[in-house]
């Protein structure tokens, strides 16, 4: 799926990851895997985000109007840019600090690591979860950072804080097509992937 060289982190990781899938095979579940490549991840969180990008632009210029200048120049423009990035190491912390909440082990279940292929930071839960509560953590950053920070500029009539909204939803894509595939296993237990995107998931018949 993917040959990307595994960091030391992630090697051990791995090794984890394999014992407790045998584990929990052992008691009785059936493992299925619902990883995602990452190609194929950009591509549906395209698909995913692509119309709510546009609706939410279009809601914008419904309830505010076309009339304001939108002016993202200069000093504007790079603390747009400087807390767009800071947004991105922030997304990742509430992933973590979310399902550390649900998980057993705490924030110890939580680890963060940096696909340098593809620069793409991700964070990841070493205990398997119920529906709800890994769900939950996948959605919580874009519900926040995207959503929240969008109402917030719509309801301010601020431009560049919808856009920022916006582009936070864009680059929860890839979070919102893991939640598409995950949608049908309200009973299952998800184990987050130690390194690929997405989970794999244990039933019980
Ligand atoms: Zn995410």
């Amino acid at each position: 799926m993917d040959d990307r060289k595994l960091t030391p982190a992630e090697e051990k990781r791995k090794t984890k990851f394999k014992a407790l899938s045998a584990e929990l095979e052992q008691q009785g579940y059936q493992k299925t895997d619902l990883c995602f490549s990452v190609t194929k991840a950009n591509v549906l969180a395209v698909a995913v985000t692509f119309p709510i990008l546009i609706a939410g632009i279009l809601l914008f210029f419904w309830k505010n109007g076309g009339s304001n200048s939108f002016s993202l120049s200069g000093w504007r423009f790079l603390l747009f840019l400087i807390t767009f990035l800071a947004g991105i190491a922030v997304h990742e912390l509430i992933h973590g600090i979310t399902w550390s909440i649900f998980a057993k082990k705490g924030f110890k279940a939580i680890d963060f690591g940096f696909m340098a292929k593809y620069l793409t930071p991700y964070c990841t839960c070493g205990e398997p979860l119920p529906f709800w509560s890994y769900a939950t953590g996948i959605l919580m950053p874009t519900l926040i950072l995207g959503v929240g920070v969008y109402l917030v500029g719509l309801f301010a009539e601020s431009y560049a804080w919808a856009l920022w909204g916006l582009l936070n939803i864009f680059a929860g894509g890839g979070d919102l097509a893991v939640l598409w595939r995950i949608r049908k296993r309200r009973k299952s237990l998800l184990l987050d992937h130690p390194y690929q995107i997405g989970c794999v998931v244990f039933d019980k018949n």
